[in-house]
This record gives structure tokens, C-alpha cells and sequence, in this order.
């Protein structure tokens, strides 16, 4: 019996883990040339649950089906560019494997033009997770070094 019900909890653990989606091991930041500030107008909302995201771009095409952000741009004839952003929550985020700062990298890469089939698309290198979470030592680089 008990053998059993542990055979039963790995397999539920199994599935979870081949359903759960980890977008940070794919190609998912904007190749260099997109890479960059946005210059025109940049508009971020937070917009809690996905269906917040997927109402906020009624014509984006989610593929994946998960509506974790999205960007609506507006280019000419007008005085100035203008990309809105919209983003849900971090628990939301979180659940791709992801944080705030990949998606909106993410987002401003198709500000600056990045088509949305993400061609070229990079890696996410451990250099990419430095730049944006800082590093935590409670104490300190002299109680690292003790023996
Ligand atoms: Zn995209």
C-alpha cells in the first residue's frame, strides 16, 4: 500500500514538472540591435491577471497560451513614437520562470521593432539575471572568506 501511494506522488510530481513552463531556459531576450532604451514615449501597466494582459491587445497573438505581456506601439504620422506596455503580476511572471525586469526587456525589445515572431532571440546568460537582481550577502565578503 504504501509502496503504491509513493508510486503514485512521483508520477503527480512528474507531470507537474513536465506542465510547468520554464520560459527562462528558451530563447526569450530581444537580439542586441533591440536591445536597448526605448526613446519614444514608454507607457508601463501592471496589469494583474493574464486575462488583463490578453484584453489590453486584443489583436496580439498569444502562441504560447500564456499571456504574460504585451505591447500595443504607435508609430507616425504623430510628433512622437509610443509603445504601452502591459504586464502582469509577478506572481504571474513568476510562474514562467521569469522576473519584472526579463519581460519588460522583453517588451522594449518590440518597442524598438523587434518583430513579434522574436527572431534572433538570446539566451538569458547569468550575466543578463546579474545586471538586474541584486546580490544579497547578509554577511558580508569577511565571513565568506573565514576558513
Ligand atoms: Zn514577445
Amino acid at each position: 500500500m504504501t509502496r503504491l501511494i509513493l508510486t503514485i506522488l512521483v508520477l503527480t510530481l512528474s507531470s507537474a514538472h513536465a506542465q510547468s513552463d520554464n520560459w527562462s531556459k528558451l530563447p526569450f531576450l530581444p537580439p542586441p540591435q533591440y536591445d536597448h532604451p526605448y526613446a519614444g514615449e514608454l507607457i508601463i501597466n501592471r496589469v494583474g491577471p493574464e486575462v488583463g494582459v490578453a484584453l489590453s491587445c486584443p489583436t496580439a497573438n498569444f502562441v504560447t497560451g500564456r499571456a504574460i505581456a504585451c505591447n500595443l506601439r504607435t508609430i507616425g504620422p504623430g510628433p512622437k513614437e509610443r509603445c504601452e506596455i502591459f504586464i502582469a503580476a509577478d506572481s504571474v511572471i513568476a510562474s514562467v520562470g521569469l522576473t519584472f525586469d526579463l519581460v519588460l526587456r522583453h517588451e522594449i525589445g518590440h518597442c524598438n521593432g523587434w518583430p513579434g515572431d522574436h527572431p534572433y532571440a538570446r539566451y538569458i546568460s547569468e550575466a543578463d539575471i546579474l545586471v538586474i537582481r541584486p546580490i544579497y550577502r547578509p554577511y558580508g565578503d569577511r565571513h565568506e572568506r573565514r576558513r
